[in-house]
């Protein structure tokens, strides 16, 4: 049983990686919960921690209604062995399998996993496979060794609140990234050696074939740190998201351009996934259609490719115009979104 300062700080917080790990029981009201109960916290007087539901209630205690505590091990049970199927696997399983082995429904099974990893069982194993691929190079494996750990063990801490905001909230840009921690990693991924860089509030450079010197070159200032665990959840959905491009609106970006630039990489965002534009359709959208060239230069200054779609901006006449990463990472991507 760990220290009750641990799960009193844990239940605060509502974490959901202490769930199944202790119960907070409420003398008072005579009731125990998970430690991510979205009930309101009881006074600390009132509370004891048990280290399993039975504990509670030998005590005398209920289990609560609306957070179900003594269904954690369940949803844990159900989570392991399906990441366990598929790592046996080697590839994704159908959600209706995986689901069909826990006795849960596919769509809770798929909420259930989501919560636990951050991720869906499919792009779980989309990454899965990506690390496949960088254990070949000695460095990145370490990195994406670290994404699988922290993928089930540590998820979302990083960018926990910007999940689900497809926004862009500059604040590493501003003074060469003063005062900004940014964590990196170089990955290998089937379009090559990818650098993911983020902060707190979201990833803000994606490229190819760059390393630390280029970050360094970006952002002088800012304090770079290679790796860590919460950045690792992120940096995993990253990889799922560029191994199968176009799933990927939930990732948050921080970014920063003019407004005529912010202006571009939004309408960027919208163009759908298998679809493209091209430069003149580009700058019309965003009310200028004299601004073709201009509408290209922001393009090309995009930081974060990939998830700012700038390679499904093509020539009029369909020539695949310039990519700054190479026109073979272009032509490989907008395939892979044909599919
Ligand atoms: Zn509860």
């Amino acid at each position: 049983m760990m220290p009750d300062e641990e799960c009193w700080n844990a239940a605060l917080a509502r974490d959901r990686t202490y769930d199944g790990r202790f119960v907070s029981g409420v003398m008072s009201t005579g009731i125990y919960c998970r430690p991510s109960c979205p009930a309101r916290h009881p006074k600390r007087e009132n509370v004891r921690f048990f280290a399993t539901g039975a504990e509670a209630r030998a005590a005398g205690l209920r289990p609560c209604k609306r957070c179900s505590p003594d269904d954690v091990s369940r949803d844990e049970r159900a989570v392991l062995s399906a990441i366990a199927a598929i790592k046996q696997a080697g590839q994704p399983l159908a959600l209706a399998a995986l689901a069909d082995e826990t006795g849960y429904s596919p769509s809770h099974f798929q909420r259930v996993f989501t919560r636990h990893t951050g991720m869906s069982p499919a792009a779980y194993a989309r990454a899965l496979m990506s690390e496949k691929a960088a254990q070949a190079l000695t460095d990145e494996g370490r990195v994406t060794e670290a994404i699988y750990a922290a993928g089930y063990s540590a998820p979302s801490r990083f960018y926990e609140g910007t999940q689900g905001r497809l926004g862009m909230m500059p604040s590493a840009w501003a003074n060469g990234g003063k005062g900004a921690t940014i964590h990196w990693a170089v990955v290998a991924t089937s379009l090559g050696s990818m650098l993911v860089a983020a902060t707190g509030k979201g990833v803000c450079r994606l490229s190819f074939n760059e390393g630390r010197e280029a970050l360094e070159e970006r952002f002088p200032k800012a304090d770079l740190v290679e790796g860590g665990a919460g950045f690792a959840a992120l940096l995993a959905q990253v990889v799922a998201a560029v191994e199968a491009p176009g799933d990927f609106a939930h990732i948050p970006l921080d970014v920063k351009g003019t407004a005529f630039q912010e202006a571009v990489w939004r309408e960027l965002q919208r163009i759908p996934k298998g679809e493209t534009r091209t430069y003149a359709q580009l700058a019309a959208a965003v009310g200028k259609p004299k601004a073709v060239r201009a509408a290209g230069s922001a393009n090309g200054a995009n930081n974060v490719a990939v998830l700012i779609p700038c390679h499904r901006v093509i020539r009029t006449g369909g020539g695949l115009g310039g990519y700054a990463y190479g026109l073979e990472i272009k032509r490989t991507l907008l395939e892979k979104e044909a599919k």
